[in-house]
């Protein structure tokens, strides 16, 4: 409903400055791509994460960003220019001062563009806490949270089961955000030292569960709580999942940011390392709102779903595979529901965006030690694809040029790199920090009585 008596400037003072009045006019709703639920408000989509129906928010209305944004954008920081995005998709739910200290607390690092070669660059993601790209969709996810649960008297606790990259990108997200409290579970011996370093020894309103069990074992018990209605009834609980719309859109942001970096003149192109596709969409969003983005360019490791149906028109999910560029072993990538959505599931328009390659883990190698010998730019495995399906689509495509997405630090995946470039590269004071810290866990059984016995203490 929107309510047409104020005008927009009233209209913004009202949000500024008299909160509960801003609920009544808010008029931007989420609508679930699977189109059996009625429309939800912002808040509810983020504290919901998934559908009832289990489909994937998608925002009423995509906002157009006019030309007078464009031609000023390579005058403006990172933090200017997403303040304005994320003006134009939550304005209406979120007052300007929140929304702004939002932005500027999510975002407090840089994401430099930096020349590999002439005309491709890599847009570097990963100078936030964990030095992946994810810091981004966690934080931003994490403040906005707080900002729509502040004054509830209880307290939010946020559940997350994880392999090993998810639980550091919400652990450290949600880290010192008061009334939010996020309990981790994780496999006993299954993840690798220096991903349980970064979700055991942050301390604070972070508990971590180490499950006598399989990442399967920890998701059961995430679920089950998810539907105990007498749990939910004593406790709230909250997902922090992947596909949540706070963690999707505001991988927006930098797209704009990074087309603003590129020399001026000629067609730009962005390339994605992707597995389950939520960067990439984010990317089309952008480029939806008016960003200028030719092209995009979807990197695949060995699991190549999307560049089959883009080959084929048919999309068959299938059970990954386990590759080097191990954030992208994904065999059903679940934004891929979002790229139908935008596009009216019509391949033709689909085809004509985006692109797509597929690299095998040998590929992968010789994509990183080349790149080093030639540029001396040391990739991490999942931007390797990224920089490898760029330099192929450059090939063909002699005026373009391009950026791409480099999503993790390579000392992230330290043992692969070192082996590749025959190297021992350094690990960053950000990562050593972890390593250095206390582990602090929870024994925890795989039975999910004990988890909800814990959640109840
Ligand atoms: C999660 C992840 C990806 C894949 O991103 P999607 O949004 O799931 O496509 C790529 N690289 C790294 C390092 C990641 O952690």
């Amino acid at each position: 409903m929107s309510i047409n008596f104020l005008s927009e400037s009233q209209r913004a003072e009202k949000n500024a400055y008299f909160c509960p009045l801003h609920y009544y006019i808010s008029n931007m709703k989420y609508y679930s791509t699977n189109k059996q639920v009625s429309l939800s408000t912002l808040k509810e989509a983020v504290l919901k994460g998934l559908a009832d129906d289990n489909g994937l928010y998608m925002p009423e209305r995509i906002p157009q960003l006019g030309s007078d944004f464009f031609a000023s954008l390579h005058t403006k920081t990172l933090q200017e220019i997403a303040v304005e995005v994320a003006a134009a998709l939550f304005g209406e739910d979120v007052a300007p001062a929140a929304l702004r200290d939002i932005v500027h607390s999510a975002l407090n690092f840089d994401i430099p563009l930096v020349k590999v070669t002439d005309n491709l660059y890599s847009l570097e993601l990963f100078h936030g806490p964990t030095m992946a790209f994810k810091d981004v969709g966690a934080r931003f996810l994490a403040r906005l949270m707080q900002h729509f649960t502040r004054n509830e008297r209880t307290e939010t606790n946020v559940l997350a089961a994880t392999s090993g990259d998810t639980g550091s990108a919400v652990a450290n997200g949600f880290l010192g955000i008061e009334g939010i409290t996020v309990t981790i579970l994780y496999p006993k011996g299954l993840v690798s030292k220096i991903q349980e370093a970064q979700f055991t020894t942050l301390g604070k309103n972070v508990c971590a569960l180490e499950v006598e069990g399989t990442f399967d074992d920890c998701q059961r018990m995430v679920k089950q709580a998810f539907l105990d209605k007498a749990l939910n009834a004593q406790r709230k609980l909250t997902s922090a999942n992947s596909i949540n719309l706070a963690r999707f859109i505001p991988q927006a942001f930098y797209y704009f940011w990074g087309w603003a970096q590129m020399p001026k003149g000629g067609d730009v192109v962005a390339c994605v390392p992707s597995g389950n596709f939520g960067n990439l969409t984010a990317g089309l969003l952008a480029k939806r709102m008016g960003l200028p983005i030719k092209h995009f360019i979807a990197a695949n490791n060995a699991n190549d779903i999307f560049l089959k149906y883009l080959q084929t028109a048919q999309f068959s999910p299938r059970p990954s595979i386990a590759t080097i560029a191990n954030a992208m072993d994904v065999g059903n990538p679940s934004n891929f529901a979002r790229i139908m959505d935008l596009y009216g599931c019509d391949y033709a328009k689909v085809t004509a965006d985006i692109s797509g390659y597929s690299y095998s883990d040998a590929q992968i190698r010789e994509a990183i030690k080349r790149t080093f010998a030639e540029a001396r730019y040391t990739l991490d495995p999942h931007g390797a694809c990224a920089c490898e399906a760029l330099r192929e689509y450059l090939k063909g495509n002699k005026a373009a040029k391009g950026f791409f997405l480099e999503t993790a630090h390579p000392a992230k995946f330290k043992e692969t790199v070192d082996d590749i470039l025959g190297a021992d590269i350094a690990i960053p004071e950000k990562l050593q920090a972890f390593m250095s810290g206390q582990k602090q866990t929870v024994g925890m059984s795989n039975r999910y009585e004990d988890f909800r016995a814990f959640l109840l203490k």
